[in-house]
């Protein structure tokens, strides 16, 4: 299955912990942004897509007349998506947005909520009111879209196993059909980083995010979600297919500035420069982007640390059968160190992170990564 993923980088004000390719929202750049992005959507060649995804950056800093054309475009180029997706942030929504978007094939949106306390929301940097998310997931439900997934945040400064209980419990009560749970990570050059430099003790060590962690986890399976990846939780039936997709190594075009492909066994990634991007692609392309091959061990050590994210984690069998290998004698090493200190173990013919590892998962990813 090909995962088709738009990135659309402009943001009505910038979060201060936010590292993702971001510009202030600026009417001339936005326009300007939108025909270097269609120029690249008419470069490609045509293909079956099995979900498209929009995200940003802030996708509904277009106005949703803009998002049925560019959806209109997308799938032109790429048809049979089964899933499309947007990513919303709630004080933008405008009334009719989730109407026109469904008339235009949008099936999931995802709410950047990230808190129910409105302390926690001020310290994130996001402007919405707690009384807006619910305004905008009624709006979400009216429209009848297929899926309606909810984004929080924890191991925010300021935060308490209690004000993360209780925002955990708001979100439940408004019935998302999918909650997505991840922990703040301060990022280098960010004003967190500067903030984190001069008030270390502002913000959560490793023991005290895990209790957060853990809270979410129990908090949100005793509501009937199921926790198929580490940030990820689904009722039945509502797994994002567009990240599944990511994590079951499959391939993926990536569209936009800052986007990251993986095809035809290369994997590439568009420049971060927003002007390099424009004119790059408004001159008829190519897109300047950092490419590389994945081959023998690196792609088994890429798709090993994909599949530990998931709830299934790596299946021996299909690891033998998709790349030959066989990951306990290969990686045996690693996947003894892990056991050992319980953040791997197997079940039957798989092995995965133990709840323990799933907190600590970029250690164990990063050593299968790198094992020689
Ligand atoms: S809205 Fe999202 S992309 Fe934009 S600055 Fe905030 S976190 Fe970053």
């Amino acid at each position: 299955m090909l995962g088709v993923y738009v990135h659309l980088p402009f943001c009505p004000y910038l979060c201060p912990y936010c590292d993702f390719a971001k510009w202030p929202l600026r009417e001339s750049a936005a326009r300007r942004y939108l025909e270097a992005l269609y120029a690249e959507i008419a470069r490609e060649r045509c293909a079956r897509a099995g979900t498209i995804y929009l995200g940003g950056g802030t996708p509904n800093a277009y106005d949703a007349e803009t998002i049925a054309k560019l959806l209109a475009r997308l799938k032109r180029r790429f048809s049979g998506a089964g899933e499309i997706s947007i990513e919303v942030n709630p004080e933008l929504v405008r009334d009719s947005d989730f109407t026109r978007y469904r008339a235009a094939g949008v099936t999931r949106v995802s709410i950047g909520v990230q808190s129910f306390e409105p302390s926690e929301i001020r310290t994130l940097g996001r402007k919405h009111t707690v009384p807006q998310i619910g305004n905008v997931v009624a709006q979400a439900r009216a429209a009848k879209l297929q899926s309606l997934s909810l984004d929080l945040i924890f191991a925010v400064p300021g935060q308490t196993p209690a004000s993360w209980r209780r925002t955990l419990a708001a979100a439940v009560a408004l019935e998302p059909d999918h909650i997505s749970a991840y922990g703040l990570t301060v990022e280098e050059g960010t004003p967190y980083a500067a903030w984190r430099a001069r008030e270390p003790q502002a913000f959560f060590d490793d023991e005290r995010e895990a209790e957060l962690y853990a809270l979410a986890i129990e908090q949100l399976q005793s509501a009937g979600y199921e926790q198929y990846e580490i940030s990820n939780f689904a009722r039945p039936g509502h797994r994002c297919a567009h990240n599944v997709n990511y994590w079951e190594n499959g391939e993926y075009a990536g569209l936009g500035v800052g986007a990251a492909s993986f095809r035809d066994g290369v994997r590439s990634v568009h420049t971060r420069s927003l002007e390099r991007y424009v004119s790059a692609s408004l001159a008829g392309g190519p897109i300047p982007c950092e490419a590389e091959r994945l081959e023998g061990r690196k792609r088994a050590g890429e798709a090993i640390m994909l599949a530990l994210r998931t709830a299934q984690g790596v299946s021996l069998p299909v690891f033998k059968e998709r790349y030959g290998i066989d990951v306990m004698t290969d990686y045996a090493p690693i996947v003894a160190r892990f056991a050992e200190t319980g953040l791997l173990e197997r079940i039957g013919d798989s092995v995965r992170l133990t709840r323990r590892g799933r907190f600590l998962a970029n250690d164990v990813c990063g050593a299968f990564i790198t094992f020689e």
